[in-house]
């Protein structure tokens, strides 16, 4: 096997990737992991990661990420902080296309993740990184006492916005819905916080300043009343994007987008598979995520070892 060919190559270094390379070269294969830009993906900047085994009080995931891709290249694991801009099948073997040239791999597993939507308002681009964010813990610290806006009603805003209640005067969270879909600790524990104002029914319509945020322009629904609210910070959770441009012309995705895969996460494609919130069917959480990369590297594993595809 030349330098650049391996056994599998994984795109993408979330929770997903990292465990499929850890579960990968744990089974003895030559492994590569390209990480794109996100070392950890989301978890990287979530201050409490919820719900994940072993860590009752939460756990950081600028902590728990490095271990895990610690733990992946004491296995073996290659990495690289590269993005893949391409994907074919070539005789048998895959070519993933990245900045820094071509790696070959007889096995390639897609773990890209998501991207969290914009609102694509006017004034969200422009301000982008001048107030209007979507890492709370990036930027929480920095605006310390000064009141901030949520823009959400699910998980992420919840849990965001409840990151920013312990630096920020007040966080005022503005949903266009008429309730939470969040999961009830989050709501609870919102509603208990007194930091923390909900108005539901509120559509934000636009980022307003100069050098930076200094408010929003929102809309009521129903009675159509806009206004302005005075914001330093604006983050942003309405939900999250499928990262598959890179598959664009490869394979057929569900209507969500996402990568349809069997149980094995075995896409409809020889040596093709797919793991974490990228794939038709994920839970979304990061144990589930977790879970999938090394159901699907051991998997890989097997395909390698026989060549069979059908299930
Ligand atoms: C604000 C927020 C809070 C959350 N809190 C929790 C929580 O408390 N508990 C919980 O269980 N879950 C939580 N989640 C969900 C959790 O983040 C996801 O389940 C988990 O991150 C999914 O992992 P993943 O590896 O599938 O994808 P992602 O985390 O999205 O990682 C995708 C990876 O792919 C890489 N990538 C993308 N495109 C390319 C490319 N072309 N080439 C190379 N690499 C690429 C990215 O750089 C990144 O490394 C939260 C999510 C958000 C947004």
């Amino acid at each position: 096997m030349s330098n650049d060919e391996y056994d599998l190559v994984i795109v993408g270094g979330g929770v997903a990737g990292l465990t499929a390379g850890l579960t990968s070269a744990r089974a003895g294969r030559k492994t590569r992991v390209l990480t794109g830009a996100a070392l950890g993906g989301h978890l990287v900047s979530i201050e409490r990661i919820d719900g994940y085994p072993g860590f009752p009080d939460g756990v950081p995931g600028y902590d728990l990420c490095p271990i895990i891709q610690e733990q992946a290249v004491g296995a073996g694991a290659e990495f690289a902080a590269t993005e893949a801009t391409g994907l074919h099948a070539d005789d048998g073997t895959w070519r993933v296309s990245t900045g820094e040239g071509d790696v070959r791999a007889r096995a390639v597993l897609i773990a890209t993740g998501t991207t969290l939507k914009t609102l694509g308002i006017p004034g969200e681009e422009r301000l982008r990184g001048k107030g209007v964010s979507h890492c709370a813990s990036c930027d929480a610290p920095l605006l310390r006492n000064r009141i901030v806006g949520v823009v959400g009603g699910g998980d992420s805003a919840l849990q965001e916005a409840l990151t920013l209640a312990q630096h920020a005067a007040r966080v005022i969270i503005l949903h266009r819905g008429t309730a939470f879909s969040a999961q009830p600790d989050y709501i609870q524990r919102v509603q208990e916080n007194p930091k923390v104002e909900v108005r539901f029914g509120t559509i934000v319509e636009e980022a307003i300043g100069n050098g930076g945020l200094t408010s929003v322009r929102t809309r009521t629904v129903g009675d159509g009343k806009t206004g302005d609210v005075e914001l330093a910070g604006l983050f942003v959770y309405v939900g999250l994007a499928p990262a598959t441009t890179l598959l664009a012309d490869v394979l057929a995705l569900d209507a969500s987008g996402r990568i349809p895969v069997d149980g094995e996460m075995r896409s409809n494609l020889p040596g093709l598979f797919a793991a974490g919130t990228v794939r038709s069917g994920s839970a979304g959480r990061a144990a589930s995520a977790a879970g999938d990369g090394a159901t699907a590297a051991l998997s890989a594993d097997r395909y390698l070892k026989d060549g069979t595809w059908s299930g």
